[in-house]
């Protein structure tokens, strides 16, 4: 874990040395807070502060041409309040990790603190605006941004965006976009919990933006928000002028949010960096930027992370405690180290206790006999939903009480689907309360290694007119009916997500307090949270709801350009594997990351078993340290199915590496080279067929990274793993 702090000048001392001081106005600071890849220089303005300039290591700098814009006003019943803001030089810090400015507006009684983070010696520097309202009276402020850049650039310059869709329920087509910034480029890319189909817009991102200079060395910048919220990014080119805005989403507005007496508003933080090399250049730097800074140290500090893991969906709705106990002896035998209870296992939606016809001595049993075989026991869970249940416990959305908590009422006749219900909104604190305790007795009391969170937990809007959020606009809003979910969107649904999310995010931080080797599972109807808020607070992603061996290399391929591959988690369905080729496409499609096998391995034939047992061992021993922490290089377009594709992993402290190489669907091509990267041109390596597919052999980092690896598969669907090794 590294957690180390960062050189930091002040530039306010430094200026001062060499006699410049008087040149700057009273009650103004300078300030550069630095890691090993950037530094940004900070200016605190007599009204305002202002990023002056992002100078990455060894490379020409971004000038910012825009100050902060700070609140011009604030509303207090209905009526706008103009505010000033003066800078507070005795409240203001710089520090070697953190620098801070503050400013106060005086009436209302205001305090509003820019700050800027460095919270590893590499990678990114972190930003985030607090204001706290230090006034008896309650006010209503329009959210600010997180960050606003507006870098001057030279007109004819050649510049690339580079964005990532999520991968949602299937994921998109392209996934990965690189797209040439010309004049005139307007982007929006939005995030939130949902990543539904909205009509007119794409779908929804890993709240992430990159902008690289494809003809430089792929020198850019990127950046971030690590919030699951409705968050929406730009990006815009004019003339010599290249402007980013990342932050909640502003509409539909107008979007208020209530500042209570005493209390206060976060923007999410933004992480902003630098990088050469392009994508995989990005990715190399923020990945374990991830790992040490937003990563669990306590779920990092076991070696056996990522686990391998068997899923009981492999049997769905038929599951028991004695199909349970076959399965886990089953996936004991092959290796697996989890057994992953899904759905199919509760009373009803809003009654997570274990339905007393299949588990009639409870879920305790299972986790034991689970743990008698050496592995760990978790389930899942859709904790936020409400039912019709009656028993003891049940979350009854008829209550008078749960229905004060409910996004939005729902029609007599209403009835829950069989695994959803209607969302509470964990924002309001009652609802919070019940559902920290709740997941608290569930992992407590069914013993549990590992919870898995699904569904739409994080209300998207809300019609609660009492809770801590906005009241909705009656006239501006909109219900969509989503997948058996009321997607509800006012002007009120920014701040609706604004608070479920930082709920969300408490009740997931008190859980690992209680239960600090306890592993969390992030999805939402598969890969909807993929998000750098989520990475903060869970510890592994479902990436899709897809589980075909495509659509888990496609949605592996785009999101770990910026997520640890040891969080990203491929499910693996059945899947018509008539040879052993093709059977080991399929498990080895999963096993670029977080390995779930989603398949009631009781089926498979002996030599299945045997095949999957031999690669699951390797996953242990030879990809699982890989996966943790080499480099990633995707040294292959996007998969398509029918082509080639490869990930390239290279841990040079260790000298070791693999290629992952899969042979599409199409006959008609036998071989396929796949040029790498980050290898020493000089070293020789020698290369280790795993299936023995060509014999062992040896090329330098020259050849490998330019006439490439080559790799012969004569059949279709079909994967080989090689490995390299070498100093380097
Ligand atoms: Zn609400």
């Amino acid at each position: 874990m590294i957690r180390h702090t960062s050189a930091v000048t002040c530039g306010f001392a430094s200026l001062l040395a060499i006699g410049l001081f008087p040149l700057l106005a009273h009650s103004q600071l300078r300030a550069t807070l630095t890691t090993s890849d950037v530094a940004v220089d900070l200016e605190a303005g007599a009204n305002g502060p202002r990023l002056l300039r992002l100078r990455p290591a060894g490379a020409p700098q971004w000038v910012n041409t825009v100050g902060e814009a700070l609140p011009v006003s604030i509303e207090r019943d209905g009526r706008r309040v103009p505010l000033e803001w003066r800078l507070m030089p005795t409240l203001s810090s710089v520090g070697p990790e953190r620098v801070a400015f503050v400013y106060d507006s005086r009436h209302p009684h205001l305090r509003l603190t820019w700050e800027w983070q460095a919270r590893a010696l590499f990678g990114p520097l972190e930003h985030r605006i607090t204001v706290a309202n230090l006034s008896g009276g309650e006010y209503w402020l329009a959210p600010l941004d997180s960050l606003h850049l507006k870098w001057r650039v030279p007109p004819r310059a050649q510049l690339t965006h580079f964005y990532i869709d999520k991968g949602g329920g299937k994921p998109t087509e392209q996934g990965t976009h690189e797209v040439s910034l010309s004049e005139r480029y307007d982007w929006t890319g939005w995030s939130t919990t949902f990543s539904h189909p909205v009509p007119g817009r794409p779908r929804e991102i890993i709240p992430y933006e990159a902008v690289f200079q494809p003809e430089e060395g792929g020198r850019g910048w990127y950046a971030g928000i690590e919030f699951s919220g409705r968050t929406r990014l730009t990006l815009h080119r004019v003339s010599e002028y290249l402007s980013a805005t990342l932050g909640l989403d502003p509409k539909p507005g107008p979007v208020l949010t209530r500042l209570t007496p005493g209390g206060m508003f976060e923007s999410p933080t933004a992480f902003l960096g630098a990088f050469s090399r392009g994508p995989d250049g990005a990715g190399n730097q923020l990945r374990p930027w991830v790992r040490a800074v937003l990563g669990s140290a306590q779920t990092w500090s076991n070696p056996d992370y990522p686990y391998t893991v068997n899923n009981s969906w492999g049997v769905g709705m038929d599951i028991d405690e004695a199909v349970a106990k076959k399965m886990i002896a089953d996936a004991a035998a092959l290796g697996f180290e989890m057994y992953h209870l899904d759905a199919g296992w509760f009373r009803g939606v809003g009654d997570w206790y274990p339905d007393p016809h299949k588990f009639p001595r409870g879920l305790v049993p299972l986790a034991d006999d689970a743990h008698a075989h050496g592995m760990k026991f978790g389930i899942w869970v859709d904790w936020t939903q409400a039912g019709l249940d009656g028993e003891p416990g049940a979350l009854n959305l008829r209550d008078p009480k749960v229905r004060g908590w409910l996004v939005a009422e729902v029609a007599p006749n209403w009835k829950p689907q069989e695994f959803k219900g209607q969302t509470i909104d964990i924002g309001v604190p009652a609802a919070k309360a019940y559902a920290q305790g709740e997941v608290n007795r569930i992992v407590r009391d069914y013993h549990l290694d590992m919870l898995e969170h699904d569904g739409y937990l994080v209300a998207q809007g809300c019609t609660g007119s009492d809770h801590p959020h906005a009241a909705p606009d009656p006239r501006r809003t909109s219900v969509n009916h989503y997948d058996g979910e009321d997607i509800v969107t006012s002007s009120n649904s920014t701040d609706v997500s604004y608070h479920a999310v930082r709920a969300y995010y408490d009740i997931y931080a008190q859980l690992r307090r209680l239960h600090p080797k306890l592993l969390l599972e992030i999805c939402n109807d598969g890969g909807r949270m993929v998000d750098f808020g989520s990475a903060a607070h869970g510890d592994y992603f479902s990436i899709t709801d897809t589980y075909t061996p495509l659509a888990n290399r496609r949605a592996f391929y785009d999101a770990s350009f910026v997520l640890p591959p040891a969080m990203l988690e491929a499910y693996e369905a059945k899947w018509p594997t008539p040879t052993a080729a093709s059977f080991l496409y399929m498990l080895r499609s999963g096993m670029m990351g977080w390995l779930t096998v989603m398949q009631n391995t009781i089926e498979w034939t002996p030599e299945q078993h045997a095949a999957a047992r031999k690669a699951i061992a390797l996953y242990k021993t030879q990809l699982r340290p890989l996966i943790r922490a080499a480099q990633l290089f995707h040294v292959s377009a996007r998969p398509d199915g029918v082509h080639w594709d490869g990930m390239e992993y290279w841990d040079h402290a260790l000298g070791q590496g693999v290629v992952f190489a899969f042979h599409g669907s199409d006959a008609a091509e036998p071989n396929h080279r796949f040029v790498l990267s980050g290898l020493n041109a000089q070293a020789i390596y020698h290369l280790h067929f795993e299936d023995g597919t060509s014999p062992d052999t040896t090329a330098s980092g020259q050849q490998l990274m330019t006439s490439g690896l080559q790799v012969v598969l004569r059949e279709p669907l079909s994967s080989e793993l090689i490995f390299l090794s070498g100093t380097g």
